[in-house]
């Protein structure tokens, strides 16, 4: 039989709309026996996800997607079979918090000197577990009344050259490399589709563990571009749905986008000799 692995969704501890709970029990709908979860900048679904997926029968990899930024790029790297209670990894998920926090108060503050009729509480609404970004500033304002559509949100004054811009704090790949690796984890790079070849290449000079390959965005002839590089480079390969659920209509996508588990086998083997 096929068992099917997905290791890249999303529940409402970053912007999915599932609970843990909730989505397990997707998943197991869905045929699949092995998932990770994934959250954005954050692990605090993994453990009640684990426990529950222990009584659902489904094994849940504790995982995360780190945003980093390189030449003003967003990188995602995915980080798997991390410790969930590193300190390390704790603390920078906190203090990432924290800045998206005070970062979205000064954006809502030239919004308001702009003469926008915003709160804090109002984009805080949006985000709900997730830390802050821009879409929910843009979301928040659009409930409001303040704007039409989504995009006037960006193009009047939050996009990167925008009145109401304000910079984030920035971590590079390779600091989020050391962060999953000394949390006992191994990197991967995430949907490779979105980034430029040059990006790929440094990122694999990096250290980085493995790659993606499988992912909604990707066509057929990029799955076979990046199982190319994958077994040129000596990486492992991932894959998953990505999924979000809710509005983002991606429904589909859970059950249709896996890996097979001898890819997951691969990655044992892999923190078995790291840690030998
Ligand atoms: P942040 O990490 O808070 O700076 O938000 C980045 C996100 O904002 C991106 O992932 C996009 O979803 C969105 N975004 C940034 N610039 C634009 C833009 N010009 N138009 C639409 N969405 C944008
Ligand atoms: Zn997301
Ligand atoms: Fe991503
Ligand atoms: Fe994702």
């Amino acid at each position: 039989m096929n068992r099917k692995v997905d290791l890249h969704m999303h529940t409402n501890y970053s912007d999915g709309a599932l609970s843990p709970f909730e989505l397990i029990k997707r998943a197991k709908e869905a045929g699949l026996e092995i998932i990770s979860i994934t959250d954005h900048d954050g692990i605090s679904a993994l453990e009640d996800a684990m426990a529950y997926g222990k009584d659902l029968g489904v094994e849940v990899i504790p995982g995360l997607e780190i945003s980093t930024d390189i030449e003003d790029k967003e990188v995602h790297l995915l980080g798997y079979f991390i410790d969930i209670h590193d300190d390390e990894l704790i603390k920078y998920l906190r203090f990432f918090r924290e800045e998206r926090f005070h970062r979205a108060r000064r954006i809502v503050r030239k919004l308001r000197n702009l003469g926008l009729n915003i709160t804090l509480d109002d984009v805080v609404d949006q985000a709900k577990n997730s830390a802050i970004g821009r879409p929910h500033i843009a979301l928040a304002m659009l409930e409001l009344g303040l704007i039409n559509s989504y995009y006037e949100a960006f193009d009047k004054y939050i996009a990167d050259n925008g009145p109401a811009y304000e910079k984030k704090i920035h971590i590079s790949p390779r600091s989020a490399l050391k962060l999953i690796g000394d949390a006992g984890g191994l990197s991967f790079i995430a949907h490779p589709g979105y980034m430029k070849e040059s990006i790929l290449t440094y990122l694999i000079k990096s250290g980085i563990d493995g790659i993606e390959v499988v992912h909604p965005s990707h066509k057929d002839h990029q799955v076979r571009f990046y199982r190319g590089i994958v077994s040129q480079y000596c990486l492992l390969e991932s894959g998953g749905s990505d999924f979000h659920g809710g509005k983002k209509g991606d429904d589909d996508n859970l059950g249709k986008y896996y890996i097979a588990p001898n890819k997951l086998i691969a990655m044992r083997k892999m923190l078995l000799r790291d840690s030998a």
